[in-house]
């Protein structure tokens, strides 16, 4: 995961040292003007801008402030260190001078990763796996999904869930803490300072307790006296891990706060529950029921417990469910084309959980029943996390497919009815995780046959899954596409040409229904080609028409959009490169700074 905003400039060079830009400005000739940008190797997320006038080099730190503008030291704020490049370009502003011409990396030269990259990965990974007890391929897609979001937590709250942190208590109290059990050097523990806000570090050398202050600039970085200065209490705590910078020794064993220690990690309800049954009206408000978030901030995917269905890797899927672990409601939640689906609970051995029951009415016509035995068949060999689960199939009073809940409801309905609250990064957002769950069954060799944004359910505001599997079919491993014999009752206007003209589909229709149902999602649920009858929506598309951008729909989307709706299925994308540009547009807008707070902080120019 690269999510250093400059990556993609032609003169940034990452992590090399001064002597080395100084040798690649040389090398290009030392023409006024001439510039590079590398990163800072004194503060995390910083960057220097390196260049040349009257054949001297000059070095000026660019600094990434707390709300995640960029600026030289009492400068102009930017969005990122490309907005800041340019705006340099046009006007020297302070600089000895404008900046001229970018001295380009050459091909063989890559981005030299530095000592930080892989620190704040490890950071995440291990942010993730505490907080929401997620390992392996489950972490990689929290990861992937919510990166940015994942980001900012680690920049405001990450080390009040640490064991090292003691929260508001005296220094006599730290030193009591320090010297109860055994006392190896490096021992230490933050406390917070006074009420300011501040911080201290306290630890063990040679049996005596030293204290140091945590001192905040007044970007709000953390440092040592003259130490290297990071974004957060954490990234310093580890730095200080690995480098004294200024301490007696580096930071050795946490002194464990007894009250953070139990707190992490934390469980979900459904999976606390182990062996314990609660009365059923407890089960309801439990079982869909989330880690404890704290109030301001919004649920993430992974909060909910649906999220990482097969953590205890004990808990093998059973297909077949007995009817007496199953309660069904009363309560319809929709119908489909072979019956309803109910709301009911799952008694499982780890818990209760909340389902959606698929209820099979007319049990007597075979081919229902054939195709619903398909559609579970299909389900049961998916498992990730914005796919919609099957636990298993029950043959009781009716044939019923038993599925996660998706309690928020489908995506059309959620935006159209929700149309003044949710903005186009959380349209975003959402649609990036169908993108993830889409490249999932790409990867699987299934074809879906009918995305669409009926058919992404929210488990929650924040948590796409896709759903109805029910026209799904599993390609040969050497196959690329599906004949169908048949043509059906067919979604015809979120079908690519392909499967209109010759009922062949495959991974790339499946890309042209993404872009109708992102059509779909940034219109707030708007019916795609409005009135037209579907032969008239096949003319427009043979004509090369296509669907306007939607109102206030970001370009890059509309782009996108254009992209699936390419007209030969071998020139469209797939899904991996549908995701890649779902991702980098969802990082990229997630990542800047909104205007309005970039001029909140302007300072006035030296
Ligand atoms: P389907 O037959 O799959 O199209 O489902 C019909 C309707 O039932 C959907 O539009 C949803 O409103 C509801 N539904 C289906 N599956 C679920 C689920 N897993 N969780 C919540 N609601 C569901």
């Amino acid at each position: 995961m690269s999510s250093d905003p400059a990556a993609d400039l032609p003169f940034y060079y990452g992590s090399i040292s001064r002597s080395d830009a100084e040798q690649h400005l040389k090398l290009a000739g030392m023409a006024d003007g001439i510039f590079l940008l590398r990163q800072c190797l004194r503060s995390l997320g910083g960057y220097v801008l390196s260049v040349v006038w009257n054949l001297e080099f000059h070095h000026y730190p660019v600094d990434k402030q707390l709300n995640g503008t960029y600026c030289f030291t009492g400068g102009k704020p930017h969005c990122g260190p490309a907005e800041l490049c340019e705006f340099y370009s046009k006007d020297a502003d302070g600089l000895v001078c404008a900046l001229k011409k970018p001295c380009l990396r050459s091909p063989d030269t890559v981005i030299r990763p530095g000592v930080f990259d892989s620190l704040r990965e490890n950071m995440l990974r291990e942010y993730v796996k505490q907080n929401w007890n997620l390992e392996g391929e489950a972490m990689e897609q929290a990861i992937i999904s919510q990166a940015p979001q994942l980001e900012k937590l680690m920049a405001t709250t990450a080390h009040e869930k640490m064991p090292w942190y003691h929260g508001k208590v005296t220094r006599q109290e730290g030193e009591r803490r320090l010297y109860s059990g055994a006392q190896p050097d490096g021992k230490f523990l933050v406390r917070d300072r006074d009420e300011s806000g501040s911080f201290a570090l306290s630890m063990v050398y040679g049996k005596t307790v030293y204290h140091y202050q945590i001192l905040q600039d007044k970007s709000g970085k953390y440092s040592m006296p003259e130490g290297t200065k990071f974004d957060t209490v954490w990234q310093l705590v580890q730095y200080l891990k690995m480098k004294a910078d200024g301490l007696v020794t580096v930071l050795g064993e946490a002194c464990v706060n007894g009250k953070n220690a139990e707190k992490t990690p934390s469980l979900p309800a459904s999976r606390r529950t182990n062996g314990y049954t609660p009365p059923p009206q407890a089960v309801a408000a439990a079982s869909m029921s989330v880690t404890t978030v704290p109030e301001n901030r919004e649920l993430l995917p992974m909060d909910c417990s649906g999220f990482n269905p097969y953590h205890n890797p004990n808990e093998v899927r059973r297909f077949n469910i007995q009817r007496s672990n199953l309660l069904i409601d009363e309560v319809e939640l929709g119908s489909g084309n072979f019956g309803c689906v109910k709301k009911g609970v799952l008694k499982t051995e780890s818990g209760q959980i909340d389902v959606a029951i698929k209820v099979l009415k007319n049990e007597n016509e075979k081919l229902v029943r054939e195709e619903m035995m398909r559609e579970a068949e299909i389900m049961h060999q998916l498992c990730n996390p914005f796919i919609v689960r099957m636990l298993g199939l029950c043959n009781a009073e009716n044939l019923m497919l038993v599925m996660e809940m998706a309690s928020a409801g489908p995506l059309n309905k959620f935006l159209s009815s929700n149309k003044d609250t949710v903005t186009m990064e959380h349209i975003v957002n959402l649609m990036h995780q169908v993108s993830m769950g889409m490249k999932y069954l790409e990867e699987k060799n299934f074809v879906h046959r009918d995305l669409a944004a009926r058919n992404i359910l929210l488990v929650k505001q924040q948590f796409a899954k896709i759903s109805d599997f029910g026209l799904s079919k599993a390609l040969g491993a050497d196959d690329n596409y599906y004949k169908s014999r048949t043509a059906g009752k067919w979604p015809l206007k979120w079908y690519a040409p392909e499967c209109i003209h010759f009922r062949k589909f495959s991974s790339k229709s499946d890309v042209w229904s993404f872009g109708v149902t992102m059509w779909e999602a940034f219109t707030y649920g708007g019916r795609p080609y409005k009135k037209m009858k579907t032969t008239d929506v096949m003319r427009f598309i043979e004509s090369g028409s296509r669907m306007e951008c939607p109102t206030a729909c970001p370009e890059q989307m509309y782009t996108l959009m254009k992209e699936c709706w390419t007209y030969k299925h071998e020139e469209r994308p797939d899904f991996k490169k549908v995701e890649e540009s779902m991702r980098s547009y969802h990082y990229s807008i997630s990542n800047k700074a909104k205007p309005e707070e970039a001029a909140a902080t302007s300072e006035p120019i030296k």
